[in-house]
Parts: structure tokens; C-alpha cells; sequence
């Protein structure tokens, strides 16, 4: 493809991301489609020869679109949103065209700059105490593992990573029942066994109980245990629990546990400062985390990852082969020693965008709008006779089921809530998705999609009170 062509198929495309956008209402939000269904219609081999650029395109549309779920369809309601935005977009054509490798300063010094600065401003923007240091990870996942080694050889003054593990015995780490499973597979993957993780029960509104943390460390300890690292979470992914940071940190004090705190989807809440409330007590922390690729019109993937002590992490990931060596040494960020991967995205760009584009102020409208329907639709279940709601609704997201009163049985219910789910999904018209608290089969209705409105959210009430209905 010559740059003449390019040309032309970019605008071509640009012209196809505007009409999908527009009329992203008349696909189905979850793909309707079997296992297979895709793979079947993709040649087992590679083409040989050169295919048209129109070819290929002709069976996006044909093949592939048919398969995709809608994420930024606006009655997108499942798990958490990974909401993008135009700018966002805009921003990710600028990283692919640079096609800038971000891992040491001299690769790239604007990409390193753009990060230090705007995380700077994301930091402040969420009201984390100025001594945070961010640095943007893939995803969640991989910061809670980078805190989680970090916390491993902080424990042990940097030897685990020179020695190995074979002399520390059993090094215990906390999270509560509710936390998400990143957690448990970061654990295994730093070698901590996950019979070594304790989850930690919580109270009736599914956060930690701080008694029972303290309990778990205590007989930890009696049998010559190391406790290294606790897990609170602001937000949890079942019901957007939020654990009491005050009271964990003031453990972790006490017993001098690093505190990691993952509030991937709430961070964004943050934003708002009559919800700073949930960090309460953020001083005790030692790292946190939380996605703009979730509710921060920031497209996949974008996590920012603060920490306390940037030199822990480093010494913990620093790595110096002579082919790396650049004279900028100290002076300048090397952000292949923050975090796991080498090669790095420039993913800061979407970001200063997206900041940009909304301002603080135009980003905590959205915020604060999503919320407000939350609340609304949380009204409209707590006033219907058939509906039940399940979890206190403290940001986006609704856990309700249903429920009519002649029946009371919970086998038989969550039985029910799981065919009215397939059979709300299966219309396509809205995308919902399930947990389980307490046993109990709980539909979750998560607002935070870019283009979501009140109609949206209205319609989808509709539809599930409709629905319902036609279960009995
Ligand atoms: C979504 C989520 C994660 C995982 O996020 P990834 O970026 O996909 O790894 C972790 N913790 C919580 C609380 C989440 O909601």
C-alpha cells in the first residue's frame, strides 16, 4: 500500500468509525453468535499472494462484525464499562501511526515526559496525596502484580529477586472474599501459593471487615508467618463494595503490611470530590491503581498504576543490559524498570486527549451523570414490587434481582434471574451481566458507557420489566 492509497482507505475508514458510531444503536449489543460461527468462515491457511485492501474490509464488515459485542453501545450495561470517546480514538491513529516504542527515555522522550506529567495531573484529579508517583501499566491486573512483588521484596530487602524464595517461609498476603480475582492470580504468579492468600469476610454491605483482618494476621503470625501485603478494595467488581480503607490502613500500620489499593473502576468516581470519602485514609497506602480504560473514556488499555516509593518498584524490576545503557542515567524516567513489560506503548497521548478535550470539569458532568441515573434506576427497583435490590449502590452499578412475591424459594429465583438475563441479552437490545452475593443469582446494571443517556437507561428498565413478566 502506497501512502497514496493509504490515504484514501484512511478516510475511508474514518468515514466507517463515524457511521458506526452513529448508528451503533441498530447493532445488537452482545454478539448473537454460536462458538465457531466466526472461525468457520476464516480460511484455515494464510493467503499467499497480496488480497485488496477493499477485500479485506468487505469481510470486516461481512465476517468479523457479526462477532464483535458493542462495548460503546450505549445500552452496554455488563460487568464495567471499557468505555473510548473520539478523542481517545484520535489520540490511539496518532500512537499507531508513530508506532513509538516507549521504554527508556532516549526511545522516546516526549512519550516519557507526556506520562510523568499528565499522570502528575491524573493524581490531583482524583485527589491522591502529592507524594503518588504514577506510571501507566496495561491493566490492572499487571500493576496489582507489580504491587504485590514489590511488596514481596520490600519484605525481604530486595533478596528474593537475587536468591529466590527457598529460605523465607510462608509469606501470607490479604484481600477480602469479594476482591477480584487478579488478585488470587498475581499471588500464584509471585509465587506466594494461593492457599497462602486469606480472604478476608465481609459485612453486610460485602466490604472487608477490618476485625476479621487483624484476627487472620494475628494467628498468621502466632504460627511464624509473614504477612507482606494487603488488598483493599474501592469498588469491588460483584457489587462495587467499598472496603474501609481507614481502618486497613491503620492495620497495615500496626503491623508494618504494605497496603495496595485497587479501585479499577472506582478511581474514576474520584473525579468527584463529595465521593473522596472512599479514600479516607489513602495516606496508609503504598500503591494504587485504577483504570481510565473503564469509566475514563479512555480506550483499552490504559491503567495507572501510583506508588508511594517509586525506588521500590524500581529496585524491584531494574534491569541493565549494556545495549539499554543510555548517558541520561538517573537524570530522567526509564519506564522499563516500572513494571513488567520492555517494549511500551505510547499511551499517555489518549490520555492528554481525552484530559484535554473534556476538562476536569467536563469529565466529572459525565461522572457525576452516570451516577445520577444510577440512583435513579436504583428508586424505580426499590419501588417495584417485583424487583429486589441487593447491594447499597454507592456508584454505577445496580445489583437487583427479580423477585415476585409469591415466590420465595432461592433456588427457584436464581433460576428465574438466570433465564431473564439469556433472555434480556438474547434480544440485543441491551447487554447485562450476572454475579452471585450470597449464594443469591444477582443481575448487575453498570452505567458508564460514553453515550449513554437517561432514555437508555429508561428503555432498559422497560425491558427488563417486560421481560420479567413474560418469564411467569
Ligand atoms: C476490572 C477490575 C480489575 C481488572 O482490571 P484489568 O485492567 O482488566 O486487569 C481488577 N480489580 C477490579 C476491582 C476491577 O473492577
Amino acid at each position: 500500500m502506497d501512502l497514496h492509497e493509504f490515504r484514501r482507505y484512511a478516510h475511508e475508514i474514518v468515514d466507517w468509525m463515524a457511521d458506526y458510531l452513529e448508528n451503533i444503536e441498530k447493532y445488537p449489543v452482545m454478539a448473537q453468535v454460536r462458538p465457531k460461527e466466526i472461525m468457520n468462515q476464516l480460511p484455515p491457511d494464510p493467503p499467499q499472494k497480496s488480497e485488496s485492501f477493499e477485500q479485506i474490509l468487505a469481510d470486516f464488515e461481512k465476517v468479523i462484525l457479526p462477532g464483535v459485542t458493542h462495548w460503546q453501545h450505549p445500552s452496554f450495561f455488563a460487568y464495567f464499562p471499557a468505555n473510548s470517546s473520539p478523542p481517545s480514538v484520535l489520540a490511539e491513529m496518532l500512537t499507531a501511526t508513530l508506532g513509538a516504542q516507549c521504554m527508556i527515555w532516549q526511545t522516546s522522550p516526549a512519550a516519557t515526559e507526556l506520562e510523568e506529567r499528565v499522570l502528575s495531573w491524573l493524581g490531583k484529579m482524583i485527589g491522591l496525596p502529592p507524594d503518588f508517583v504514577g506510571v501507566i501499566q496495561d491493566t490492572a491486573s499487571t500493576a496489582t502484580l507489580c504491587s504485590i512483588l514489590t511488596a514481596r521484596e520490600k519484605a525481604f530487602n530486595y533478596s528474593i529477586n537475587a536468591k529466590g524464595m527457598n529460605d523465607k517461609g510462608i509469606l501470607t498476603t490479604y484481600c477480602s472474599t469479594e476482591t477480584h480475582s487478579s488478585i488470587e492470580k498475581s499471588v500464584k504468579i509471585a509465587g506466594l501459593g494461593k492457599e497462602y492468600l486469606r480472604k478476608i469476610p465481609v459485612d453486610e454491605n460485602y466490604a472487608m471487615i477490618p476485625e476479621e483482618l487483624e484476627a487472620a494476621i494475628e494467628s498468621d503470625l502466632s504460627k511464624g508467618y509473614h504477612p507482606i501485603c494487603i488488598v483493599a478494595t474501592l469498588g469491588t467488581t460483584s457489587s462495587t463494595a467499598i472496603d474501609p480503607l481507614r481502618k486497613i490502613g491503620e492495620i497495615c500500620a500496626k503491623y508494618n503490611v504494605w497496603l495496595h489499593v485497587d479501585a479499577a473502576l472506582a478511581g474514576t468516581a474520584l473525579l468527584l470530590p463529595e465521593l473522596r470519602w472512599m479514600i479516607d485514609g489513602i495516606e496508609y497506602a503504598d500503591s494504587f491503581v485504577f483504570n481510565p480504560h473503564k469509566w475514563m473514556f479512555t480506550n483499552f488499555d490504559c491503567s495507572a498504576y501510583f506508588v508511594k516509593d517509586p525506588g521500590a518498584l524500581i529496585q524491584t524490576f531494574e534491569i541493565l543490559p549494556e545495549y539499554l545503557k543510555t548517558k541520561e542515567g538517573d537524570r530522567v524516567n526509564n519506564y522499563r524498570d516500572w513494571g513488567i513489560q520492555l517494549g511500551r506503548r505510547f499511551r499517555a497521548l489518549k490520555l492528554w486527549f481525552v484530559i484535554r478535550h473534556y476538562g476536569v470539569e467536563g469529565l466529572q458532568q459525565k461522572v457525576r451523570e452516570h451516577i445520577r441515573m444510577a440512583k435513579d434506576l436504583t428508586k424505580k427497583i426499590e419501588e417495584s414490587e417485583d424487583f429486589e435490590l441487593l447491594a447499597p449502590v454507592p456508584l454505577n452499578t445496580i445489583c437487583f434481582r427479580y423477585k415476585p412475591s409469591k415466590i420465595d424459594d432461592t433456588e427457584q429465583l436464581n433460576h428465574m434471574n438466570e433465564k431473564l438475563l439469556e433472555r434480556l441479552n438474547r434480544t440485543g437490545k441491551l447487554y447485562m451481566t450476572h454475579t452471585k452475593l450470597n449464594g443469591v443469582y444477582t443481575l448487575r446494571f453498570a452505567i458508564g458507557q460514553t453515550y449513554v443517556k437517561p432514555r437508555h437507561v429508561e428503555q432498559g428498565w422497560q425491558l427488563i420489566k417486560e421481560t420479567a413478566k413474560s418469564l411467569d
